[in-house]
């Protein structure tokens, strides 16, 4: 058992890293739904198809995504292949936000995440986590940090991959995400209105990871007082 702890918020913003170390930290599950839909991305560049809900919509009822935990951290499988590493390429990235728009991918990623989280001992970040998969989370969370910031931790990450790129290109990438995720129909990136916001812009990992434990853990504490009485 366990609350349920949703983090939002734009790309770079903080969200898997911090969420990550709660999860460790109060020994919940960490699931990193972004990765869900690079997964399905990805099998849509393999398989040849079309961005088009259509398509997509077709795609993902063929396909299988599960999410492991291991001692590394989270694990995507797509059709019972790791693609951890496939999934967070350049060329993955540069899509995923015109497959995620598609009502259909986002139907089935959805029920998905209902379905991993409903028992609640969950850190679950996205973009749409605190609107829409988890409207009544226990503790919801939209993180946000400057661009330029947010371009340096991106491109800080990817190089620690050995992925080589600038933070200006990354800027511009992380931009051009950020507006197709706001901006779409279904379920567009934006605060819930009971969402607390964490501007991570100057504070470091251990402080942002803290602020959320700290609040998670008020109303833990409040939820096991109440049951006391
Ligand atoms: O979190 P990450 O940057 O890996 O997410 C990749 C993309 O997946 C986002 O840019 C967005 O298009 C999509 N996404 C989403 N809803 C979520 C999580 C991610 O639409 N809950």
């Amino acid at each position: 058992m366990g609350i349920i702890i949703a983090i939002d918020g734009p790309a770079g913003s903080g969200k898997s890293t911090t969420a990550r170390l709660v999860a460790d930290q109060l020994g919940y599950v960490y699931i990193d739904t972004g990765a869900m839909y690079r997964a399905v991305t990805l099998a849509a560049i393999r398989r040849g198809i079309a961005f088009t809900n259509r398509a997509l919509g077709v795609l993902v009822k063929t396909i299988n995504i599960q999410l492991e935990q291991s001692p590394n951290g989270q694990r995507t499988l797509l059709d019972g292949i790791d693609v951890s590493k496939e999934i967070r390429m350049p060329e993955i990235t540069k899509h995923v936000s015109e497959v995620s728009a598609s009502p259909e991918v986002r139907e089935a990623m959805v029920h998905e995440q209902r379905r991993i989280g409903k028992k609640g001992g969950v850190v679950m970040d996205g973009r749409d986590i605190g609107t829409v998969v988890f409207p009544h989370a226990d503790l919801k969370v939209f993180m946000t940090a400057s661009i330029d910031i947010r371009a340096e931790r991106r491109a800080e990450e990817l190089q620690s991959k050995g992925i080589v790129t600038s933070a200006s290109d990354i800027a511009i990438e992380i931009e051009e995400r950020d507006n197709l995720d706001s901006n779409r129909a279904t379920s567009p990136l934006i605060k819930a209105p009971d969402a607390r916001i964490l501007d991570t812009t100057s504070l470091s990992l251990q402080e942002q990871s803290d602020m959320i434990k700290n609040w998670a853990m008020e109303i833990i504490n409040k939820t096991s007082n109440n049951k006391d009485i």
